[in-house]
């Protein structure tokens, strides 16, 4: 009899699951799970005490879920990757493995940890890895000319629904339960999930573990919400959004059970020609986007470790203020002045999660009216997020500042009271998140300041601490100096010279 084993990472669910069902496959095969908690490494990912909790409970729901189709999870904890790698081949040996599925995970340091896995893990075990976390499978759209991955969304965007039309992706079933005989265990071989040793921290009650719960979501989500979701996914006080992300960020669902679902209730014609389903669909392929992003540009993404030749490397000409700034703990707390922004970060301080428009507004006033370098701000959302996840984290922050020329060109700067306006027209959003701001007619929510002034009213909120037309002038020249210094030093070519 054959002994297999999947090791779960960010793949904590028993449906569309690609190393689980193909583990399960040979119906004969004795079937193992793992799953090796690395507290310390997270600690450097600066992975968020939310998500960390909500993986736990993600993990303890999985171990039954799989215990029920006579799969048992092994779970350990161990400090780092390393480490992860000697207890992982111990655990092999001891259980006579034959063969070691896995879904990859492509983060810098997640692929350098499989290379050397695979390189010390004994010949006679072998080892299949499979693409999971996405819609469409990396390489497998590219631009027509240079056969090479798109590095800007809209085209992407385009192949990737031309290919979705062509080739429907599969949604994997959960295996079948596995024969009796097979999955004869004991109470010693079945692990107790204890905590992490890592900090956590309980989200507001929306954030309920599990597959079923996160299938039950999207799906009233798509029946009842989704038909508003192009008009009002922006609206700060509505969270008019499917609010998913946290179960993807840990695989708890896959893209294509998303898109499945999506699918269930139009054909793929049907999504195009709806604006609200397709417009819920682009912003998934986003999520793809940045994922193939980083696979297939690496030095994109990890340009800490490429400076000089990486799209981003104009940025190290701008004079950046130090993150301990003043400045800096002004933004993280929401007290910038800006009712708007402050709203939205102290609603990100508390339960973990904004949607997109606020995410792209607050990173833009900490990059362009504070001049605060957006690597200070990925690592702040990093830390607080929900659904933190490298690939769009990093992805969306670089977008912030500028790199996607296409669909957010440099001198795009917003404006933090106009968007207030706009999308908090009001001021209830505004009103809930800064109490202190109940005295002040809607009317001067945007800017409290001048009406606080006028009635010579003091309460506990700060004044505007830049002035957002003389922060665009500077930081318009700032991004022209840059760019043309990087453009003097590098054959490559830069924005403004499109
Ligand atoms: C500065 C910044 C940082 C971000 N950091 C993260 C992060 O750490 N983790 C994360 O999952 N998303 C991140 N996003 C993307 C996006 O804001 C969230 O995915 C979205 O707000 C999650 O809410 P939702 O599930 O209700 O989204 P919905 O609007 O319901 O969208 C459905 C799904 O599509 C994907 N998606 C939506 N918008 C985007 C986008 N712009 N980029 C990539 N994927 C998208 C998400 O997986 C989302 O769950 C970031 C965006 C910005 C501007």
């Amino acid at each position: 009899m054959h002994t297999h084993l999947v090791w779960l990472r960010k793949d904590l669910r028993i449906h569309d699951n690609k190393a689980l069902y193909a583990a399960c496959e040979d119906y004969t095969a004795r079937v193992l799970t793992i799953f090796i908690a690395t507290p310390k490494q997270w600690q450097q990912q600066n992975i968020s005490k939310r998500l960390a909790a909500f993986m736990f409970d993600n993990l303890k729901l999985l171990a039954n879920e799989l215990l029920r189709l006579g799969i048992v999870l092994h779970y350990y904890q161990c400090a780092n990757f390393a480490e992860q790698i000697d207890l992982l081949l111990t655990f092999c040996q001891r259980e006579k493995i034959d063969k070691l599925f896995y879904n990859y995970e492509y983060e810098l340091n997640e692929s350098e940890r499989d290379k050397e896995m695979k390189k010390r893990l004994p010949n006679n075990i072998l080892c299949q890895g499979f693409d999971d976390g996405f819609l469409i499978s990396p390489g497998s759209v590219q631009t027509i000319i240079n056969k090479e991955m798109f590095k800007i969304y809209t085209p992407f965007r385009n192949a990737c629904l031309h290919h979705l039309k062509e080739n429907e992706p599969i949604c994997l079933p959960a295996p079948a339960i596995r024969q009796k005989n097979m999955y004869q265990y004991n109470n010693k071989s079945i692990s107790i999930i204890t905590p992490f040793s890592y900090p956590s921290m309980l989200s507001e009650d929306y954030y309920v573990a599990g597959e079923k719960v996160g299938i039950y979501r999207l799906d009233n989500f798509f029946n009842k919400q989704l038909k508003y979701y192009s008009l009002q996914r922006n609206i700060a006080y509505l969270d008019a959004t499917s609010r998913i992300s946290a179960w993807l960020a840990i695989g708890v669902l896959s893209p294509r059970q998303c898109y499945h679902l999506l699918l269930k209730k139009f054909n793929f014609l049907g999504i195009i020609n709806d604006i609200n389903a397709s417009t819920w669909l682009n912003e998934l392929i986003w999520r793809d986007f940045y994922r193939h992003t980083m696979i297939l540009y690496p030095k994109i993404f990890h340009h800490k470790h490429d400076p000089d030749i990486d799209i981003s490397s104009w940025t190290k000409y701008i004079p950046w203020h130090n993150n301990k700034s003043v400045l800096f703990i002004a933004w993280c707390k929401g007290r910038t002045g800006y009712p708007f922004i402050d709203a939205a970060m102290r609603k990100l301080a508390k339960i973990g999660w904004i949607n997109n428009r606020l995410r792209m507004i607050t990173a833009s006033f900490l990059i362009k009216d504070l001049l605060i370098d957006w690597r200070h701000g990925e690592h702040y959302f990093m830390s607080q997020l929900i659904d933190s996840d490298f690939a769009s984290n990093h992805g969306s922050w670089q977008w912030a500042v500028g790199m996607d020329y296409n669909t957010n060109p440099y001198y795009r700067i917003f404006n933090p009271t106009l968007q207030g306006k706009k999308f908090d027209s009001n001021g209830n959003f505004i009103k809930q998140w800064l109490p202190e701001l109940k005295l002040v007619p809607n009317k001067y929510l945007y800017q409290p300041h001048i009406w606080l002034k006028a009635q010579n009213i003091i309460v506990d909120y700060p004044y505007p601490i830049v002035d957002h037309s003389e922060a665009r002038k500077r930081i318009l020249n700032s991004y022209k100096i840059a760019y043309y210094k990087a453009a003097r030093t590098s054959s490559g070519s830069y924005p403004l010279d499109q």
